[in-house]
């Protein structure tokens, strides 16, 4: 039975405990960053922040609102990313059949500087990052040992708002209904992002792209990957399509 995740945005306080929690659980080291005049830091995902909490400032019917996003990979049910990767080269990304999660191997340094650009480019949510030292390409992995070992992602463990949850597909997907119906009724632009094709379910209240750039889709480049985009990619030159 896959698994998914539920974040509920609208109970965020943007305290960034996940963010925390995830590094510490995956030993990433710190990256040097610098105030920006924003509470989001680092400015961006990196090969060493799986999950960051994006910051937006809006005026809202007239009121400053801050909206919060805690941003990682959506763990796709077809991922194009992989899609992009095994046309290069065979288990840098795999798929967990029990899970659903998409999980990026130590394989992925053999992937070409061109090559893990292009698995960038066809994720719709522009998450994975490649560390320009060791040549992997990383993003979250659904903390798959401690899901292996029976224990919630580290994000969702430290999570003490019920902003994050975590579990089976379907009860996810009955959860989100439900706490979709409850904002509703307060908040009539509330909605679920993408619910049928990804595993991390989001709740938004506004419209997703005041959020961040790729809380929107990203239809051009990435997926779900067309078969005619597909086809298009692999009828490169043999040069470029090994890199
Ligand atoms: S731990 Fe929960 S409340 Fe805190 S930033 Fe993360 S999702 Fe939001
Ligand atoms: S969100 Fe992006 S990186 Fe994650 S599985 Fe989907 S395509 Fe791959
Ligand atoms: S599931 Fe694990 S790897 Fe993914 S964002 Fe949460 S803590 Fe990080």
């Amino acid at each position: 039975m896959p698994k998914a995740f539920f974040i509920d945005t609208s109970r965020c306080t943007a305290c960034r405990g996940c963010q925390i929690a995830c590094k510490e659980w995956h030993g990433n080291k710190a990256v040097p960053t610098r105030q920006r005049g924003t509470h989001q830091n680092p400015p961006d995902l990196t090969p060493f922040n799986y999950k960051l909490v994006r910051f937006a400032e809006h005026v809202i019917d007239g009121r400053v609102q801050w909206l919060f996003f805690p941003d990682q990979c959506r763990h796709c049910i077809n991922p194009p990313c992989k899609d992009v990767a095994d046309s290069y080269l065979e288990g840098a990304v795999v798929q967990d059949e029990a899970t659903g999660a998409v999980i990026y191997t130590d394989k992925t340094k053999e992937l070409s500087i061109d090559q893990a650009r292009d698995v960038r480019d066809a994720c719709p949510y522009n998450i994975p990052r490649r560390d320009e030292d060791t040549g992997l390409v990383r993003k979250c992995d659904m903390c798959i040992d401690r899901v292996q070992a029976g224990m919630k992602p580290a994000c969702v463990h430290t999570c003490c708002t019920g902003t994050m949850n975590f579990g089976e597909r379907d009860a996810m997907l009955d959860l989100a209904h439900k706490t979709l119906a409850k904002v509703k009724e307060k908040n009539p632009k509330a909605q679920l992002l993408d619910e049928d094709d990804i595993n991390v379910i989001y709740l938004v209240t506004e419209p997703r792209k005041l959020y961040h750039e790729y809380a929107e889709r990203r239809e051009q480049k990435g997926g779900p990957m067309t078969r005619q985009a597909f086809l298009a990619m692999l009828a490169r030159p043999v040069g470029r399509m090994r890199g």
